[in-house]
This record gives C-alpha cells, structure tokens and sequence, in this order.
C-alpha cells in the first residue's frame, strides 16, 4: 500500500467545512478591508528565496525543497508567499499602477522539517500583504484585522508579541552590541549558531535549541539601539494599538526566522495550540522590493499557519455540512429516471440532494439516507408512479406527505429554498 509522504497530510471531506468556514471568513473580512486575493506559483527560482529570506536562515539553509530541473536551472517548493508577491509586484509593474497594493492568498508551503503536531512539511498559510505604505497606522491596521479574523473564529487566549528590528541605519549597532555579549558569554551556543554568530547574529536569538534560548536570555535588546525614526515609527504603532484596544506585549527577541524583516515585527500566539503556539507571524519589510530590483517600496504583511488555526478551532466546529437537503429514494428503473432527472433540477438551484442510483431496495436505501444525515427523503416507486405522487418524509419528525409529480420539481424548490 503506497501511503503518504511523511510530514504531509491529507484534508479529509470530514475537516473540509472547517477549512472552508476558515477561508470563507478571512476572505469576507480581507476584502472588507480593501485586499485582493492574488494567486501565485508553487514553484519559483531558488534564487527568488535564497535572496530574499536570507542565505543563514534556516529556512534556506535546511528546509527547501530545492531540484534542478531539465535546464539545469535551480528550482525550489515555496516555502513562503511573500517572496512571490514581491516578485508578481514587480514583474508585472502592479506598483505603476498604484504603489499601493494589498494583496492576500491562501495555498501550501513547502519546507524540510522535523515532523510533529502543528508542523508538517506541506503546510497552508493565510497571507495578507500591504505594499507601497510605510505609515505605522498601517501596522496597527493589519494587526487589528488579523486579531479580528481570530476573535471570529473564536480562538481562545490571543496574545499579540510586538518587536521592532530596526532598518540599516540602526541594526548595526544592535548586531555589535549582540556580537560583543555573545563573545563575552561562556554559554554553549549549538553549531548553527556558533557558525552564525559572526555573519548574522540576529538568528542566534530566533534559534529554537533550548541551549541558545537559554544562553540569549539576558542579551541586549533591539529596541534600545533604535534610530530616532525607527523609534517613532514603534511609538506610532504601539499608540494606534492602543487607539484600537489591541492589547500587545513587547517580546524583545522576537526577530522572526527571516532575514527580510525591518521595523514592525510580530506574533500571534494561542495558549490552547502547546509548543507550537505561534498561529500566525509578520511585520514589515520595507527593502526586500527595492533588494528584489523593484521601486524603493516599503510594504508589511503576515502569515496565518492555517493548519494551526484548524487544529484549535476544530473541537467544537468540525463537520460543517455535506449533508443532503433531500435524498431521493428511487426503486425500479422508471423511478431511476425521474430521479435522476429531479435531482439534477433540484441540485441546480442550490438544494443538496443526493441519490443512490444502485439497485439497493427501499430499506437499504433509507438506512444511507439515515447515514448522510440527510434532512427529508422522497419516496418513488411503481405505486407512486402508477398513483401520480411521491411520499417525501421528514427524517426529523418521522410526517409524511404525498407530493404530486405533476409539478415535483417546483414545489419541492418552494419548501426547501
Ligand atoms: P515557527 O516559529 O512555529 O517555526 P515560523 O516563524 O517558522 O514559525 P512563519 O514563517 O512566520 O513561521 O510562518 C507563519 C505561520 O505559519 C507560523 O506562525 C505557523 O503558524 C505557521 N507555520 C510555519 N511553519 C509551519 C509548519 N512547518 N507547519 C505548520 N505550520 C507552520
Ligand atoms: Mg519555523
């Protein structure tokens, strides 16, 4: 039996409602806020992502699906969305259009993890990308519609970390004074880190080995070494926060496992997901068009782990309905017929009706009607036919009426519209 790949997993027509209820939402509530979906590759140029994620990242160190295809070109599994967007903003020109452009999409990523719950190596994400606008009310706009979009999915204890990395005026400075504590410190740093450390010492602080976690606890922090304009742009967004009763926390190390990030960093947190608790990340990433060969553009965006999300939502929610409005009991060939043709009828305007076209009698017939909790089943056989209406019973109250064939079609739409 050939069975799954290891770290991927399938969505089963059982979980589909959530996932549905789950899109549904955040498509109602981006467009709402003036987003157009955009719809993207899975594929791109590796060099797409080692550019723009960032060369020591774990990401592209280790995690790409990465192959060569026929043309000896690299090519590698998304394992991000924002990387292509940037790319689709810029190769069709979207910014002379307008500089401005919010963008969101929904679709797997790809990356080369170890397996466990709420992390897998096909995964989905929820993205939402603002491009061309560097107002921090921008920030705190983004971060009010994703905390709105888990307030109507009714996620439990939200928590909102908030960090600023800076931009190239004042990250230096950060990563002297990071490399001067980190020299300065006997602790044991794992050997990613230990390679790390000199070339970007910001990954030290984002790296998941409890060692360096524990090594990194009292390291400087970024917020202190802000320029001037980074400091107000922090400011602005923490008081628009405040301005939209968003209540945040400031988590010094929170740099994000992305090299492309300035400014505005953050994380969503949920206290019902256990060691996998981050369901959704982002911030700003003012460079990564103008380093991708676009217009100096600033832009912020984030990621929702969609997977996560299902997992704590699914509990209470699970089984949103495939269940028939009708089923339609059909015995003997004639009756067959009219099945088939009511039910195409009846499917057209939108009344979920189901059939079962197998020589089953009325008993089994009524047992998968039972079984699909189907809502009413109409009853067709030779006395029916020969007598000019069907029986349709309420599978709830057990009532039976007689339905005249003669215009079925018509009056069942009026009772189940
Ligand atoms: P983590 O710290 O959990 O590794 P991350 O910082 O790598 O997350 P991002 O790249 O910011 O994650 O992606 C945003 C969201 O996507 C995460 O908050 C998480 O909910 C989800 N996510 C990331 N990687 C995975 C994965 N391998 N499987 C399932 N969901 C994931
Ligand atoms: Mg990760």
């Amino acid at each position: 039996m050939i069975q799954l790949i290891r770290g991927v997993k399938d969505i089963l027509p059982g979980e589909i409602g959530l996932w549905q209820k789950i899109e549904k939402t955040a498509i109602s509530l981006f467009e709402s806020f003036g987003f157009c979906e955009i719809r993207l590759p899975i594929i791109e140029h590796t060099e797409l992502f080692a550019r723009s994620i960032g060369q020591d990242t774990d990401i592209v160190e280790k995690e790409m699906y990465t192959f060569l295809n026929k043309k000896d070109e690299m090519i590698t599994l998304r394992p991000e969305a924002t990387a292509s967007i940037v790319r689709a903003y810029i190769q069709h020109r979207l910014y002379a259009i307008d500089p401005v452009q919010k963008f969101y999409t929904i679709g797997p990523m790809f990356r080369r993890e170890r397996p466990q719950k709420g992390r897998y190596r096909q995964f989905y994400q929820i993205n939402a990308e603002v491009l061309g606008v560097d107002s921090p009310l921008t920030d705190a706009q983004l971060i009010f519609m994703l905390v709105e979009l888990l307030k109507r999915l009714s996620v439990p204890d939200v928590c909102v970390y908030l960090n600023s990395l800076g931009c190239p005026v004042c990250r230096p400075g950060f990563k002297k004074s990071l490399q001067k504590f980190m020299s300065n410190t006997t602790a044991m740093l794992c050997s990613d880190c230990e390679r790390r450390k000199e070339k970007n010492p910001l990954r030290v602080l984002d790296c998941k080995v409890l060692a360096c976690r524990e090594a990194m606890k009292d390291a400087p922090s970024i917020i202190e070494h802000l320029c001037n304009e980074c400091e107000e742009h922090f400011e602005a967004v923490k008081n628009s926060l405040n301005d939209l009763n968003i209540q945040f926390e400031i988590d010094k190390r929170l740099v994000r496992g992305l090299d492309y990030y300035t400014r505005t960093t953050f994380e969503v947190h949920t206290g019902s997901l256990g060691a996998q608790s981050a369901v959704a990340g982002g911030g700003r990433y003012d460079r990564l068009i103008e380093s991708l060969g676009g217009p100096s553009q600033p832009a912020i965006g984030f990621a929702i782990g969609f997977d996560r999300l299902a997992e704590i939502i699914s509990s209470d929610n699970a089984g949103v309905s495939c269940k028939p409005d009708l089923f339609i009991a059909a015995l003997g060939e004639q009756a067959r017929t009219n099945a088939l043709k009511w039910s195409c009828a009846l499917s057209l305007s939108g009344i979920k009706t189901e059939t079962d076209f197998s020589d089953k009698g009325l008993k089994g017939q009524m047992k998968k009607a039972d079984r699909l909790a189907a809502g009413h089943v109409l009853i067709i056989g030779d006395n029916e036919l020969s007598e000019g209406s069907a029986i349709l019973r309420n599978m709830m109250t057990k009532e039976q009426v007689s339905v005249p064939i003669d215009g079925i079609v018509e009056k069942l739409k009026s009772i189940f519209v």
